[in-house]
């Protein structure tokens, strides 16, 4: 018989969204979408520690991201934690303690990153077996992007984005994050979305066949060219300087530039590491952003790194 583990430690990229498609407004408030996510090589670590008896589920937060991260239950790996003990009735005595190094509230979907982190480290302590589709279900109950960082990867979302589908994507690709020190609301971006759209015909969105098809070519030139986030106008129009951060990019060769998801993260797609080095570089004098991250993609979903 193995003995009973006592803490697994989980590693998580953020995502960039390469294509974000809104459709209208449903009569549930929410929007249909299409969006292609890669997983890219920023990552939290979240460690999950059996706990003593009656203790309930605790969470600490280290790391260089901290900033505005909950550590009560509000947490998404607290719900994850939550959702999965109920599911399998196990009794919550946990510490959770989540590394950070995703950017907080910066379109990078560092929360459902933590979330599917947290439902695959209960899944190893518990040696419970989940399959990948019993996972998923639970990560659609926690949030829409929590599905994704369970595969990571390149893929297309459907529904709410929780819908994933894996896309064919050869290569390596490199990208320059410009950080903001101050992050955006979701909803209040989709209300400045909606606000903005008012009047006009929306139509349902689609997969952008050039987009995947320049995945699939490895095709940097193509794909740059045909980024797109029909959320940027609204991140720009709540963050004005976004629009200079985006213009200082286009001065230095990126091959294309992108609000990912709801911002304020602005990603550059560059050639190779030396014009990532030089636009990172740039940025940073400019003085219009926060600070700059170097990153490739696309990388693996949430993994077991380490077990005793
Ligand atoms: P969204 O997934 O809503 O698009 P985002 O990717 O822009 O969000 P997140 O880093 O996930 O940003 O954080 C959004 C908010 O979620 C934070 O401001 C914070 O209050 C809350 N939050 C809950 N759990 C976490 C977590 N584990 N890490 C970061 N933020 C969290």
């Amino acid at each position: 018989m193995t003995a009973a583990l006592n803490s697994v430690m989980v590693r998580v990229p953020g995502k960039i969204n390469l294509q974000l498609s809104v459709g209208p407004k449903e009569a549930d408030g929410f929007h249909g979408l299409v969006t292609v996510f890669q997983a890219i090589s920023i990552f939290d670590e979240v460690t999950l520690t059996r706990n003593i008896e009656g203790s309930g589920i605790a969470i600490s937060i280290s790391g260089d991201q901290t900033h505005g991260v909950p550590t009560d239950s509000s947490n998404l790996a607290y719900r994850a934690a939550a959702l999965m003990c109920e599911i399998h009735s196990i009794t919550p005595d946990l510490l959770i303690n989540i590394k950070k190094s995703i950017p907080v509230a910066g379109g990078m979907a560092g929360g459902s990153a933590d979330a599917a982190a947290t439902i695959l480290a209960v899944d190893a302590l518990f040696t419970l077996g989940l399959s990948r589709d019993e996972m998923q279900a639970v990560a659609s109950q926690l949030g829409s992007d929590v599905p994704f960082m369970l595969v990571g990867g390149t893929a297309v979302g459907r529904g709410r984005g929780d819908e994933v589908t894996s896309a064919l994507s050869r290569g390596t690709y490199h990208w320059v994050l410009a950080l903001s020190t101050v992050g955006l609301s979701t909803p209040a971006v989709y209300g400045e979305c909606d606000r903005l759209r008012a009047g006009m015909d929306v139509v349902a969105p689609h997969a952008n066949d050039q987009l995947l098809q320049a995945l699939l070519a490895q095709d940097a030139v193509s794909l740059g060219k045909n980024l797109v986030n029909d959320l940027q106008s609204a991140a720009c129009s709540l963050r004005p300087a976004l629009r200079l951060v985006l213009d200082v990019g286009g001065e230095y060769g990126a091959l294309g530039s992108i609000v990912s998801g709801s911002g304020p993260t602005v990603a550059f797609l560059v050639e190779d590491e030396d014009q990532a080095l030089d636009l990172a570089v740039a940025l940073t004098s400019s003085g219009v952003v926060g600070s700059v991250a170097r990153a490739y993609g696309p990388v693996h979903g949430a993994k077991v790194i380490e077990f005793s």
